[in-house]
């Protein structure tokens, strides 16, 4: 069975690839399928409602059962800031070096131990007879007091995983811990279970 990754975000949609390809999900890119995702108005109050949101737009743009996800870092001592608003966080156009930015300042004077944070990423699989299945993952750790490493995206230089910086994890080390990898095993086992309920042949 074919499914559709909805989102145009270049580093998520090797991540979802990465993790989903092993197992046994033939996801494809809107590229790779010739079509465009339009833009999608985020407005849900949860990760999982802009996920679903994604993947209901996807869905119906392919008439391809759609996988999105929504993810966001949610820090402690900023009341879970930014969360959903991660990706817009300094504004629109901000660059992921202005966020870290914006964050660190933020964070200007707050100790070490009060620093505590967490990826969260929720899934969503809207199929075209509009049946949904869900997963959320997340991944616990702190903000670093600077950047440090150059892998990944968007706050991995600043968010430690047992005092390691994501921006120094290999790709495999970080889909093995990351909030996007736990969501997407979990999603993998209410997949297995959603097709052997519907009876379809993956
Ligand atoms: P959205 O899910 O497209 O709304 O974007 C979520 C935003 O959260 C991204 O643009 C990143 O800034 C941030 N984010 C989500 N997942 C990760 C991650 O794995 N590493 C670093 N930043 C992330």
């Amino acid at each position: 069975m074919n499914f559709i990754i909805a989102t145009n975000n270049e580093h998520k949609l090797k991540e979802l690839e990465r993790i989903l390809s092993p197992l046994g999900i033939n996801a494809k890119s809107p590229k790779e399928l010739g079509i465009s995702l339009g833009d999608v108005e985020e407005n849900g109050e949860t990760f999982a409602d802009n996920a679903y949101l994604k993947a209901y737009a996807a869905c119906g743009r392919s008439g391809l059962p759609a996988i999105a996800d929504d993810s966001g870092l949610c820090v402690d001592a900023l009341g879970g800031r930014p969360g959903v608003f991660s990706a817009r966080y300094d504004g629109e156009n901000a660059t992921d070096r202005d966020k870290i930015k914006k964050l660190l300042k933020e964070l200007d004077g707050v100790p070490s131990q009060e620093r505590t944070a967490r990826f969260v990423c929720s899934v969503c699989c809207v199929f075209p007879n509009r049946d949904k299945i869900t997963a959320e993952g997340k991944c616990e750790g702190k903000i670093a007091l600077e950047p440090d490493g150059n892998g990944g995206f968007g706050y991995d230089p600043v968010f430690l995983y047992n005092g390691v910086s994501f921006g120094r994890l290999t790709a495999e080390k970080k889909d093995s811990v990351s909030h996007r990898g736990n969501a997407l095993r979990e999603f993998r086992e209410v997949l297995k279970v959603y097709l052997e309920e519907k009876n379809v042949n993956k």
